[in-house]
């Protein structure tokens, strides 16, 4: 059955990353092949291509999404985004998340104290994390297609 499907812009071959590259995915692509296709990127959207990088950080209001580059907290525009997004998008039956993306990762995304020492590996970004709240079925890419 055809399904509705959120996934990462770059992994699609949307050079949106913070590098304007791409993470595309063939074995990927050929899998989700005949599925309706809604592509998001909130870090794009939020911060513009290229851009500085961020990291989920642990800090005493929460897992906060803190830019590389100026150490503020980047959290609320992604938030905003994703809201936005799911509410004008309620036929999604699967959400295929980027692993490891700070925003977009489902059990992957790095977690860093405040002195930046890793923390956990299993973490849920903050795009996904809307997802989850929302009760949509969440993946992270390299799951979905079996290696890792
Ligand atoms: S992982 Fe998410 S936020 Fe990062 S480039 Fe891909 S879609 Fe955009």
């Amino acid at each position: 059955m055809k399904k509705s499907i959120a996934i990462s812009a770059c992994l699609l071959g949307e050079k949106c990353r913070y590098d304007a590259n791409d993470n595309k995915n063939e074995r990927l692509l050929k899998a989700l092949d005949g599925h309706k296709l809604i592509a998001f990127c909130p870090e794009a959207e939020a911060f513009g291509i290229p851009r500085a990088t961020m990291d989920l950080v642990q800090t005493p209001v929460g897992k906060r999404a803190i830019s590389n580059k100026t150490n503020k907290d980047l959290s609320k525009p992604i938030e905003e985004y994703a809201k936005i997004f799911f509410d004008s998008h309620l036929d999604i039956d699967l959400f295929i998340g980027k692993e490891r993306s700070p925003s977009c990762g489902v059990t992957s995304a790095r977690l860093y104290d405040e002195m930046k020492n890793l923390i956990s590996s299993k973490e849920t970004g903050l795009m996904a994390k809307e997802a989850k709240n929302r009760k949509i079925t969440c993946i992270d890419a390299e799951k979905f297609i079996g290696i890792s």
